[in-house]
C-alpha cells in the first residue's frame, strides 16, 4: 500500500470550492446545506479525482457517500451528454437498504447533471431493472447476489466499467460475498479505479485488497462523536503550581494502576516523570528526544504492568495500541479538539468504557470551552479539596474592574494592596494530600 503522502494534503482543504468539483456538483451541495466537507471527503475527494486506488476506514455517519460519489460524478460530467449511455461505474453495497440511500443521495448530488443510476438490489421485480438497465445507464448501485444474476442470466456486461467502489466491504466478507465480489472485479475494465470503504481494516479486507486494488492510498477516520460517548470525562481545575501534586495524589488515592499521561512539551514530561518517580509512582516517558529503542522499552514495561505511568507527548504517541487502557490524563490541555480527540481515543478502545482526566488552570478554560463545543460535550470542572484554587481570585475582580473604569475615563480607584487570600499554605496542601493517599 502507497505512503499516505496524498491522504495528508486533505488537511489543508477547508471548503468544497477549493476541490475541483464543477459548478453543477458544487450548486447541489449548497443546495444540500453542506457547507463544508466532512474530514473523509477532505481527505478522499482530492484522491479520487486523480484517479487513484482508495481503501478508507470510516464508518457510517462520517459523509462517506458523498466522499466517493462527488468524484464519480465530477469524472462522469464530460460524457453526460453523450446519446447512448454507457455504464461507467459499479457500487456494490451489502443491503438492499443501502443501495437505496446511496441511490437517493446520488439522485441529490447530480440533480444538475445529466447522469442515469440505477439501483439493482433482491426482493424486488428483476424485470423492472432490466428494462432500466436496458435502457442505458451510467452508474449502478447493486447488492452483490442481484448483480451477479444480472451478470449470469440477463448478459449483463461490465466491461465498460472503470470505477468500482466496495462500500461496507467488511460487512459484505462477513455476509460471505467473497466470491460474488471477486468475480464481479474480475470482469469489469483491466483499466480501472477501485475504492473500497470499511469501518475497519480486517485481515480479510486486507487480502481482497491486496489481490485487486492497484497501490491503494489508505484514509483513516474516525467519528469524533462516537470515539468522544465511549468514555467518561472529568476535569480538575488546579492551581498550575499544584498540578504535580494533584496528578500524584490522584494517582494514588484512586489506586490507578495503568495510566498515559500527555503533555505538551519534552521537557515537561521529563519533569513530570521526575517527580512521580520520587513519589514512588514508576514512571517513564517517550518524546522526541528520547531515541526508538528506549521508547519500545518504555512502551513495553508500560503494556507488561512494569510501570504505572507512561508520559507522552502527542507526537511520541502516534500508534500506541493498548486495547484495555482504562485512563488517559490531559495533564496539558492540547491545542485543537482533534489532538484532544485523538488522545482520549487512546482509551475506550474496541468498544470498552475508558475514562480521561483533565487537568486545568484557569488559562485553559476558554480553550476547554472550545473542545466541548466542537464535540458537543459538557464537562464539569470539579475541585479536589486540599487543592482549592486561588490563580482564578487573583484574576478576575481586581484587573478587570481596573480596565473597565479606564476604558470609561473614570477616575482611577485607589490601587489597594494585594492580599493573599486565606487559604492553606502550598506545604500544607501537600501534606493534606499525601495524608489522604497514604489513608487510602
Ligand atoms: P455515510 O455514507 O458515512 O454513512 P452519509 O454520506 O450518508 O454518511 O452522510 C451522513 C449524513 O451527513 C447525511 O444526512 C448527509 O446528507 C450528511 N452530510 C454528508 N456530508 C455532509 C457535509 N459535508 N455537510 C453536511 N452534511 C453532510
Amino acid at each position: 500500500m502507497t505512503s499516505n503522502k496524498e491522504a495528508k494534503e486533505g488537511h489543508t482543504i477547508k471548503t468544497f470550492g477549493s476541490i475541483a468539483l464543477c459548478d453543477e456538483i458544487l450548486k447541489a451541495l449548497v443546495e444540500e446545506g453542506y457547507e463544508n466537507p466532512t474530514e473523509i471527503q477532505k481527505k478522499t475527494i482530492p484522491i479520487l479525482l486523480k484517479g487513484l486506488d482508495v481503501i478508507g476506514a470510516a464508518k457510517s455517519g462520517t459523509g462517506k457517500t458523498a466522499a466517493f460519489v462527488l468524484p464519480i460524478l465530477e469524472k462522469l460530467k464530460d460524457t453526460q451528454h453523450h446519446e447512448v449511455k454507457t455504464l461507467r461505474c459499479v457500487i456494490l453495497v451489502p443491503t438492499r437498504e443501502l443501495a437505496k440511500q446511496i441511490s437517493k443521495a446520488i439522485s441529490h448530488y447530480s440533480r444538475h447533471l445529466n447522469i442515469v443510476h440505477a439501483e439493482i438490489f433482491g426482493g424486488v421485480s428483476n424485470k423492472l431493472q432490466q428494462i432500466k438497465l436496458q435502457k442505458g445507464v451510467d452508474i449502478i448501485v447493486a447488492t452483490a447476489g442481484r448483480l451477479q444474476d444480472h451478470i449470469v442470466n440477463k448478459g449483463l456486461d461490465l466491461s465498460s466499467v472503470n470505477m468500482m467502489v466496495v462500500d461496507e466491504a467488511d460487512t459484505m466478507l462477513e455476509l460471505g460475498f467473497v466470491k460474488e465480489i471477486e468475480s464481479i472485479i474480475s470482469l469489469i475494465s483491466p483499466q480501472r479505479q477501485i475504492m473500497m470503504f470499511s469501518a475497519t481494516i480486517s485481515q480479510n479486507v486486507k487480502k481482497l485488497a491486496k489481490e485487486f486494488l492497484n497501490r491503494p492510498v489508505v484514509v483513516e477516520v474516525t467519528n469524533r462523536r462516537q470515539t468522544v460517548k465511549l468514555i467518561d470525562h472529568i476535569a480538575y481545575s488546579v492551581d498550575s503550581e499544584q498540578k504535580k501534586e494533584m496528578l500524584s495524589f490522584l494517582i494514588g488515592s484512586k489506586n490507578y494502576s495503568q495510566l498515559l499521561v500527555f503533555v505538551n512539551t519534552k521537557k515537561m514530561a521529563d519533569t513530570l516523570t521526575e517527580h512521580l518517580n520520587l513519589d514512588g509512582l514508576t514512571s517513564l516517558c517517550i518524546h522526541g528526544d528520547i531515541k526508538q529503542p528506549a521508547r519500545a522499552r518504555a512502551m513495553r514495561k508500560f503494556k507488561a504492568g512494569e510501570i504505572r505511568v507512561l508520559i507522552a507527548t502527542d507526537i511520541a504517541a502516534r500508534g500506541i495500541d493498548i486495547p484495555q487502557l482504562p485512563i488517559v490524563v490531559n495533564y496539558s490541555l492540547p491545542e485543537t479538539t482533534d489532538d484532544f480527540t485523538h488522545r482520549i481515543g487512546r482509551t475506550g478502545r474496541a468498544g470498552n468504557r475508558g475514562c480521561e482526566i483533565t487537568l486545568l488552570t484557569v488559562k485553559d478554560y476558554k480553550q476547554f470551552a472550545e473542545i466541548q463545543k466542537d464535540l458537543m460535550l459538557e464537562i464539569n470542572k470539579e475541585q479536589l479539596d486540599g487543592f482549592e484554587l486561588t490563580e482564578k481570585e487573583h484574576r478576575v475582580a481586581r484587573f478587570k474592574r481596573v480596565s473597565l473604569a479606564e476604558k470609561k475615563g473614570m477616575k482611577m480607584p485607589k490601587k489597594r494592596p494585594y492580599v493573599k487570600p486565606a487559604l492553606k499554605s502550598k506545604k500544607t496542601t501537600k501534606r493534606d494530600a499525601n495524608r489522604k493517599f497514604r489513608k487510602d
